[in-house]
Formats: structure tokens, C-alpha cells, sequence
């Protein structure tokens, strides 16, 4: 059995950013992660204002050894059939940058251990219990049984929520946004366009963005219940017809590893109770139009930690004003959400932006149900 201040279940973005601020403020962290970062992960897109964020957790460094692929900025073809600029060259914070998601999560988590985190990967969890004030957790890794104990435990298991929804604590959802998700090789002599593309079509909208090492993501956003029974690869065919500069963009290009993701923005009604505290996506998660999930993750990971750590060493309040920052933030996305989509306006009797641009339940702090889609 091995004993910890705190037990950081998912080492994704947001569970290292915990384990490494938690390890700096001095706490034992055992960091419990299912995958060995060689799966598949979606959202690779930093915005120049992640820079601050990966500053303050000392990890640009680390960053740029994994050869990004810098992004000037985004070409968008939302609100009108023409496509503009939004260039980063006005963004103080320099360039935006594309990552491989996986190298960049190992990064993280190789970060957290260096600040002294245990690291735990490719662990399947057994059992959780919580007793006496002490977690315990049984994990399976390597095909040998561990046991883990700690005084307080992080949920960060991303969209899954899984301890806060163990808890019986409600994940609300408010829409049902998915991504359909693929990646193309590009040829070595391939010229592309560094800048990330969008463009908005009738049941919802695509993007585009260069990654590391010659390839490309290529993702269709809609609502779930509008792609309906068909199957995924049909729909995003389908779908692509109606996109003629993402068409353009992967015209002779061979789709590969097409998946599909909730990308739901979402939250729970309590992000922290008794020995607990939830962050990244597992606290919030927000639409990727918006372009701050990684940034986010890594932000409320950070936050969290500086809370939990704060209360293990007596202050009562720390989770508290945590839940109240977080709440706050929140309501602030959505309201830019709901701007974001009310600028376009080509398509006002369609299901996906008429949902988004009426001020009904998808704005509400209510929401429009539990989240089973994630
Ligand atoms: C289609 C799509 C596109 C996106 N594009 C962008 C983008 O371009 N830019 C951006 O900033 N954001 C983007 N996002 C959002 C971004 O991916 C998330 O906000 C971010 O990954 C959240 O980080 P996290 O650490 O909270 O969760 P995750 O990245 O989901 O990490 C959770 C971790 O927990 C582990 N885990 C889960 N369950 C268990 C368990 N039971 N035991 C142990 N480990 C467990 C997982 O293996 C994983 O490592 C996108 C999201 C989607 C769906």
C-alpha cells in the first residue's frame, strides 16, 4: 500500500497541472492514469494566450522541444460565404501553435513527475472507496494490484466526471454538441496553410488545422441527434460536400482514424465536496469553438491543486472560493458562447443554430438535462 496526500485520478492535461502544483507546494501526489499516452486524443489547437498558462506552470520549454506547429492565426468563413483573417499578429501573447496531443499530454505528465508526483500509467481502477476520511484506491497496472491511499483525491478524469458522478453529483449538459474527428497525411512536399480554418454550414461547422509531423486534423461539429443513425463516415462525406474550402483543403487527401467525441459544454453543480475537487473538463467543459479547453484544463488544474492544497493544510474556505471562481468563469463562457454563434446568421431556421441563438434552455444555467452524452 502506498500512502500520499493526494491521489489525482487522470493524468490528462488538467490531472498533471494539479500533480505538479500540488508536488511544488510540498504534498505527496500518486497520479493514477488508465491510458500510456499512446491513444488517441482530440484538441490540439493552443491559442497565443496558453503561453501565460504553460509559463506559469514552467513548461514552454518542454513545449517547444516537441516541435509545435506554430498557427498564425484562423481563416473563417462564419457569417458570411467569404472567408476572413484573424490574424495573431495583433495578439500580444505572439502565435498560436498546434500540438500532438498525446506527446503533449506525456509532456505534462513528465513535468508532474519531475516535480516529484508518482506517476502511475496504463492503471485500470478497481475500486475506489472513500473511509474515514481517506481514499482508497485499488488499480490494477502491469497485471499487479495496487493500493493506494490518500487524504484527498482530484477528479480529473476529463468529460467522464467519474468520482463526482460516483458521488451522485449532476453533470449538466447544455447541448449536444459532438465532433466527428479524422486526420490526413500530408505529403512530404505538401504547401499548407498554417492557419487554422473554419467554416460554418448549415447543420454545424468544420475546422481544420495543420499538426506536427505532416498531418492534418479535419473535424465536422454538429448536434448528435442531426447526424441521426447514419453511419460516421457517411455523415462527414456528406457533410464535407457542403464546405467547399475545408473540401479544397483535403481535396486527394485520405481520410484515417475518423472518431467521434462529445464536445457538450458541460458542468457539474458542485465541483469540490468532502475530500474532493474536480478539474478540467471533468468540472467544466466547454465547446471547442471556443478554443480554451487545453488552456482551461491546465488553469483549473493549477487553481485546484493551490485549493486543495491550501484546505489540507486547514484553510476551510480554499474549496469554496474555488467552486465560486469556477462558477464564475463559466458563466462568463457562456455568454461568449452564445455571441459567438449569434454572428451567424445564414442559416436561422436550421435546428443546430437556431438552438444556439435563441436565448433558451442551451444558454440557461439550468441547462437541458443530465449529461448522458459524454
Ligand atoms: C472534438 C474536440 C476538439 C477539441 N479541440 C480543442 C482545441 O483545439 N483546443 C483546446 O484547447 N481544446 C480542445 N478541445 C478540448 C480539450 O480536448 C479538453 O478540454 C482537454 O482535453 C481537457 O483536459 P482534461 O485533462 O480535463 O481531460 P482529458 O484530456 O479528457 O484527460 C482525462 C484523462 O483522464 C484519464 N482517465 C479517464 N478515466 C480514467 C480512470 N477511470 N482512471 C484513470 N485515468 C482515467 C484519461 O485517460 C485522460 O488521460 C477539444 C475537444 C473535443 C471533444
Amino acid at each position: 500500500m502506498t500512502s500520499a496526500d493526494v491521489l489525482v485520478l487522470g493524468g490528462g492535461p488538467a490531472g498533471s497541472a494539479a500533480a505538479r502544483t500540488l508536488a511544488r507546494l510540498g504534498k505527496s501526489v500518486v497520479v493514477v492514469e488508465r491510458s500510456t499516452y499512446h491513444d488517441w486524443r482530440p484538441g490540439e489547437s493552443l491559442p497565443p494566450q496558453a503561453r501565460t498558462t504553460l509559463a506559469e506552470l514552467g513548461v514552454v520549454e518542454r513545449l517547444l522541444e516537441l516541435e509545435p506547429a506554430t498557427s498564425f492565426g484562423i481563416r473563417a468563413c462564419w457569417g458570411q460565404s467569404d472567408p476572413y483573417a484573424i490574424d495573431f499578429i495583433f495578439d500580444a501573447s505572439g502565435t498560436g501553435c498546434q500540438v500532438d496531443r498525446p506527446r503533449f499530454d506525456a509532456m505534462l505528465a513528465s513535468a508532474a513527475a519531475d516535480a516529484g508526483a508518482a506517476l502511475v500509467t496504463g492503471a485500470r481502477l478497481l475500486a475506489l472507496e472513500l473511509e474515514r476520511c481517506c481514499w482508497q484506491a485499488c488499480v490494477e497496472t502491469a497485471g499487479q494490484r495496487r493500493v493506494f491511499r490518500a487524504r484527498a483525491l482530484v477528479d480529473a478524469t476529463g468529460r467522464s466526471a467519474l468520482v463526482a458522478r460516483r458521488l451522485g453529483v449532476r453533470r449538466r449538459a447544455f447541448d449536444r454538441l459532438i465532433g466527428l474527428v479524422g486526420l490526413v497525411d500530408l505529403p512530404e512536399s505538401a504547401a499548407v496553410e498554417s492557419n487554422l480554418l473554419l467554416e460554418a454550414v448549415e447543420d454545424g461547422w468544420w475546422y481544420s488545422a495543420p499538426l506536427p509531423r505532416s498531418r492534418m486534423t479535419v473535424a465536422f461539429m454538429t448536434d448528435a441527434d442531426l447526424i441521426g443513425s447514419r453511419a460516421c463516415a457517411s455523415a462527414f462525406a456528406a457533410r464535407l460536400r457542403q464546405a467547399p474550402y475545408t473540401t479544397e483543403r483535403v481535396q486527394g487527401l485520405r481520410l484515417r482514424d475518423l472518431r467521434v467525441r462529445s464536445a457538450a459544454t458541460a458542468r457539474l453543480d458542485e465541483p469540490s465536496g468532502a475530500g474532493w475537487l474536480a478539474v478540467g473538463d471533468a468540472a467544466e467543459a466547454h465547446d471547442p469553438l471556443a478554443g480554451i479547453g487545453l488552456t482551461n484544463a491546465i488553469d483549473s488544474g493549477r487553481r485546484g491543486a493551490r485549493a486543495l492544497a491550501a484546505a489540507l493544510d486547514g484553510d476551510t474556505e480554499a474549496k469554496a472560493r474555488y467552486a465560486a471562481d469556477t462558477a464564475v468563469s463559466f458563466w462568463r463562457y457562456l455568454r461568449q458562447r452564445t455571441e459567438q454563434y449569434a454572428r451567424e446568421r445564414r442559416w436561422a431556421s436550421s435546428p443546430f443554430w437556431r438552438r444556439r441563438c435563441t436565448d433558451d434552455a442551451s444558454s440557461s444555467p439550468g441547462g437541458i438535462g443530465s449529461d448522458a452524452w459524454g
